[in-house]
């Protein structure tokens, strides 16, 4: 199994082109991989195969990922500066309507949110432009469309515009801060309860480190111990490389849009590398 997990955020829009535009790259990177003859698969499944759940053969396939659980991730959304911008959800929808059914059948993206709603309002006016755009009313929709999964971004990102310190004496700014048990219960378990609430029967099975931070406590002890308990199967960085078996379940890597590639020419080197 060699399959690399690629990562979006909602929020990364800098112009309208495909070096600064998350929206412009999913929509033309859903494009290229279909285009390749590679299969694009829940996240999920790659987890399952890593646990030895599953014995399906991945061979050929893709994981999309995003982060930070923006509206933008389900909503078409007009920009202040950048105009009109295509959300991932109805970039996904397009693709169906383009291609049919059949074209990519288990078509799949799994959304990163982050749970605490004080915490997204605060985001939503010091990062964003104050327009509620850091909601959760989508979550369920999202859930239900069969497109979208929501999985566990964390309790509040640790996010710099916090005030600091936050409960447990937390250091805001960066996620290596959380470095305790009491930390590590507010921002991971506190989060698996909270999205659990709103998107029942459903419950979230994945985490993902916020800026890609991770840390030896929490990847080496605290999820080892906890992750199980509750309800966790994997945690993903960004580690650049395929997912494959030998991957380290508290850090399954991804590839990172923008940061591990700028242009549809890099991801395509990165999905021939990897997939022959
Ligand atoms: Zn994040």
């Amino acid at each position: 199994m060699q399959v690399p997990i690629l990562t979006y955020h909602g929020v990364n829009i800098a112009g309208n082109d495909y070096d600064g535009n998350d929206h412009v790259a999913f929509a033309a990177d859903l494009e290229l991989i279909h285009q390749l003859g590679l299969r694009i698969v829940p996240v999920q499944w790659v987890i399952d195969r890593l646990l030895g759940r599953s014995e399906r053969d991945l061979n050929g396939c893709v994981a999309l990922t995003c982060d930070d659980g923006s509206n933008f991730d389900y909503y078409d959304l007009d920009h202040p500066v950048h105009g009109l911008q295509q959300g991932f959800f109805s970039a996904l929808l397009d693709f169906r309507r383009r291609h049919g059914r059949d074209a990519q059948p288990d078509l799949h993206l799994t959304a990163f949110v982050i749970a605490d709603p004080a915490a997204r309002a605060r985001m939503d006016t010091a990062c964003l432009v104050g327009r509620n755009w850091m909601q959760q009313e989508w979550w369920r929709p999202a859930q239900a469309s069969g497109l979208i999964g929501i999985e566990n971004h964390s309790w509040d990102h640790n996010h710099p515009c916090l005030d600091s310190p936050g409960p447990h004496d937390l250091a805001r700014g960066d996620f290596f801060a959380v470095a305790n048990e009491a930390q590590a219960e507010f921002e991971i378990e506190q989060a698996q309860r909270y999205i659990a609430a709103q998107i029942s029967p459903q419950v979230p099975r994945l985490f993902c480190y916020p800026f890609g931070h991770v840390n030896s406590f929490l990847k080496d002890d605290w999820l080892p111990r906890r992750g199980e308990q509750v309800g966790l199967d994997a945690a993903f960085g960004d580690g650049a490389v395929p997912a494959s078996l030998h991957s380290e379940r508290w850090n399954v890597p991804r590839y990172i849009c923008g940061w591990h590639w700028k242009t549809p020419d890099a991801l395509r080197e990165i999905l021939a590398a990897t997939l022959g």
